[in-house]
């Protein structure tokens, strides 16, 4: 393949962030290493909890969350961490009609300016690594 001059093209899948809220990764609330947060459970591989999520107990952290000079990235999961990274790396990005008219709103379509915009491009990739990182390692 000698695609390495052709503009990298991102099209907006037109997904809203709650699609991936359905399973996310989490701060273990016992042993403070990765864990999932599916339905209404927490489970951790690392220390074998297995917890309801109930209305009374507080949601655990998200795990993927990344601090930058304009601001903190963060996601659900890792697929939601690729769709906000093949959206910051891209140099085109094509909207849908709906865009113009207001009519709905998607996660890469409500993302602040800052992390739309090209002269941060380097700086929230590396965050974004770093965040992906961290889940084969923690
Ligand atoms: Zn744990």
């Amino acid at each position: 393949m000698s695609r390495a001059h052709a503009p990298v093209r991102f099209h907006d899948p037109g997904l809203d962030a709650w699609h991936f809220a359905t399973s996310a990764l989490v701060r273990c609330p016992r042993c403070d290493r990765v864990a999932h947060a599916a339905g209404a459970r927490v489970i951790c591989r690392s220390c074998g909890l297995c917890r309801a999520l109930g209305p009374h107990r507080s949601r655990p952290a998200l795990w993927l969350r990344g601090d930058t000079r304009h601001g903190e990235v963060w996601a659900y999961n890792l697929e939601h961490l690729d769709l906000l990274r093949r959206f910051v790396a891209a140099d085109l990005r094509e909207r849908a009609p709906w865009y113009e008219h207001g009519r709905k709103m998607t996660y890469i379509g409500r993302l602040p300016a800052w992390v739309k915009s090209a002269k941060n491009r380097a700086e929230i990739l590396r965050v974004i690594d770093r965040m992906r990182a961290s889940v084969v390692s923690g």
